[in-house]
C-alpha cells in the first residue's frame, strides 16, 4: 500500500481536496518519520505542535470546500528564513535562541496558501558552504549511499537538510535558498529537483542575508511539477524588497508537458571540465540527445568568461557577507559572551565565539577586498567582471533560449573528503555560481546515477524571468531521464 509520505506535493494536494485524506494524518505521519530520521540530523527544529494546529485549521478549511493552492501540504523551511516566534539560527551559534518577531515574504506566502509547517531544516552556518559541515548544529547526513558502502555521505549545502529531507520524504516538499548554488548542487547530490528562480523572482525580505546581490529563495522537490507548485506560492512582487520585481507569477505547473518543439539548446564547450568524472560527461550527452529527441535544436556555444566566475564569486559574495553579517555583536539578539571587559571587548569576544571558521573566513576576505587600497584591485574589479559575465550570458541567450549544462562536477562525497581545503569545496560550484552572478534561473534536474547508485543532476538556465520555458524543459529531461530510484531506508 502507498504510504502517505510516499504521495508527491501534487497527488498529495489533489487527495486533500477529494478528501481522501486529511492533512492531521499526513502531517502525523510526516512526523513520525521524522522522529524516525534522527540520523540525517536534517532538522534544527521540529514544530510537531505548530504542525498539528495549522494541519487542524486546513482540515476544516477543506472540509468546507476551501483552501489555497498548498493547503494541508507539511512542508520543511530552510532555518535562513525567519520564522515568527520560532527559532531561527542560520545554524549559528552567534543566533543562538532568536526567534523573530516577524515572518519572511517566502513563507508568509506559503501560509497564506495553506500549507502546513513540519519544522526548520539544518544548513551551513549563514549558508556559506557546500556540504553542511560548517552548521554548528553538526553535519545532515545524505540519505544516500554508495552501493555496499555505508560511508556516511554528504547531500550538499548549504541546503543540506532540506536536500536530505525531502530526498528521505520527510517532507513534502522544503524551501531553500541559492547564492552560489545551495538549492541546485544539494538537489543535484539527493536526486532531488532544485530550482533557484531570477534573481528578484522571490523575495529576500525575511530570509538571513548572506550576499544580498545573490541571495534566491527556491524549492527542493521531488519532481518538476512538485517545483513549480511551490515556487508560484514563493515567489511574487513584494515592496518590503527593493530588488523585488512587480512582474506576473504565470503558473509554472500549465508548462509543464508543453512542446519544446524548435526551442534552441545551447552547450557551452567551457563547462566541460579537467578531471570531472565520465559519467558526468556521458549523461549531459544525454541530456542533449532527449533535448533533440524532444524537438529541440542544439547550438554549440561559448561562454569562456567562465573561469573568472568563481574567482568573482570567491570576492563579490565574502564582501557583501562582511557588510551584512556585521551586525552580529552581541547587542540585539543572539548570542553575547559573558567574560568581557569593555563594549569593544564585548563584540569581539562574542563574535570570535559565535561564528565558526568558514564564517570568519568570509569575513576576513570580505573585509580584505572592501578595505582601503585593495577596493579598485578587487571588489571593483570583480564587479566589472561580473558584469562582462552577464553580458556574455545576454549574448548567449539572444541565440538560444536555454543551456544544458550538469549541475555539479561530483556526485555525493564523503563527509570530511573535501572539508580541510576550502578551494576543493568552492569548486563544487563551479557550473552553478555563473547563474547567480548573471542573476539568471537555474535549475537541476535529476537525470541518473552514477556506477556507484548515486544521483547526478543536469542544470538548464534560462532568460531572466523565463522560468516557464526551464519548465518545459526540465520536464522534458524529467520524462525521459525517468529517474524514480529512492534510496535504501537505512535510517530507519
Ligand atoms: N557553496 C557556496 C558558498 O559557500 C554557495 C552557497 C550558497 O549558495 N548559499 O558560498
Amino acid at each position: 500500500m502507498t504510504q502517505i509520505t510516499d504521495l508527491s506535493l501534487a497527488e498529495l494536494r489533489d487527495g486533500l481536496k477529494e478528501k481522501k485524506v486529511t492533512s492531521l494524518e499526513a502531517t502525523d505521519a510526516y512526523l513520525s518519520r521524522i522522529e524516525k530520521a534522527g540520523a540525517l540530523n536534517a532538522f534544527n527544529t521540529v514544530t510537531a505542535d505548530k504542525a498539528r494546529d495549522m494541519a487542524k485549521a486546513s482540515d476544516e478549511k477543506l472540509g468546507k470546500g476551501e483552501g489555497g493552492d498548498l493547503e494541508g501540504v507539511p512542508l520543511g523551511i530552510k532555518d535562513l528564513f525567519c520564522t515568527e516566534g520560532v527559532l531561527t539560527t542560520a545554524s549559528s551559534h552567534i543566533l543562538d535562541g532568536f526567534k523573530p518577531r516577524y515572518e519572511s515574504t517566502v513563507t508568509s506566502q506559503l501560509w497564506r496558501d495553506g500549507a502546513v509547517m513540519l519544522g526548520k531544516l539544518n544548513m551551513d552556518e549563514f549558508a556559506m558552504g557546500s556540504s553542511n559541515e560548517t552548521s554548528f548544529y553538526g553535519n545532515v547526513i545524505n540519505p544516500w549511499r554508495r552501493k555496499g558502502d555505508d560511508t556516511p555521505l554528504t547531500p550538499g549545502g548549504s541546503s543540506g537538510g532540506s536536500a536530505s529531507a525531502a530526498a528521505a520524504h520527510l517532507c513534502a516538499a522544503t524551501t531553500g535558498t541559492d547564492t552560489g548554488g545551495s538549492i541546485r548542487q544539494p538537489a543535484s547530490l539527493t536526486g532531488l529537483v532544485g530550482v533557484k528562480p531570477t534573481y528578484g523572482r522571490c523575495s529576500r525580505w525575511g530570509i538571513v542575508a548572506f550576499a544580498s546581490s545573490l541571495d534566491q529563495a527556491g524549492p527542493l522537490a521531488r519532481d518538476t511539477r512538485d517545483a513549480a507548485i511551490m515556487l508560484k506560492s514563493m515567489a511574487g512582487h513584494d515592496p518590503k524588497d527593493s530588488t523585488s520585481i512587480d512582474c506576473p507569477v504565470p503558473d509554472y505547473e500549465a508548462a509543464l508537458g508543453q512542446s519544446v518543439k524548435g526551442l534552441k539548446i545551447g552547450v557551452p564547450k567551457e563547462y566541460r571540465l579537467d578531471g570531472m568524472p565520465q559519467e558526468i560527461e556521458t549523461l549531459w550527452s544525454k541530456g542533449v540527445e532527449w533535448m533533440k529527441d524532444a524537438g529541440c535544436e542544439i547550438v554549440d556555444i561559448s561562454l569562456p568568461m567562465t573561469k573568472y566566475a568563481l574567482p568573482v564569486y570567491y570576492i563579490v559574495a565574502p564582501a557583501e557577507a562582511s557588510s551584512n553579517l556585521a551586525r552580529y555583536d552581541g547587542v540585539k539578539f543572539g548570542h553575547r559572551a559573558s567574560d568581557y571587559k569593555d563594549i569593544l571587548s564585548m563584540y569581539e569576544t562574542t563574535r570570535a565565539e559565535g561564528f565558526g571558521d568558514e564564517v570568519k573566513r568570509r569575513v576576513l576576505i570580505g573585509t580584505y577586498v572592501l578595505s582601503a587600497g585593495y577596493y579598485d584591485a578587487y571588489y571593483l574589479r570583480a564587479q566589472k567582471v561580473r558584469k562582462k559575465i552577464f553580458d556574455e550570458f545576454t549574448d548567449a541567450f539572444s541565440k538560444v533560449d536555454l543551456i544544458l549544462t550538469p549541475s555539479a562536477p561530483s556526485a555525493a562525497f564523503g563527509l570530511g573528503e573535501k572539508a580541510d581545503d576550502p578551494i576543493q569545496m568552492y569548486l563544487n560550484d563551479v557550473f552553478t555560481v555563473t547563474g547567480n552572478l548573471a542573476g539568471l534561473p537555474g535549475a537541476s534536474v535529476p537525470a541518473g546515477l552514477d556506477a556507484q547508485g548515486l544521483p547526478l543532476g543536469l542544470q538548464l538556465l534560462a532568460k531572466p524571468f523565463d522560468e516557464e520555458t526551464m519548465f518545459k524543459g526540465m520536464h522534458v529531461l524529467e520524462q525521459a531521464a525517468n529517474f524514480t530510484a529512492r534510496p535504501d531506508e537505512w535510517w530507519v
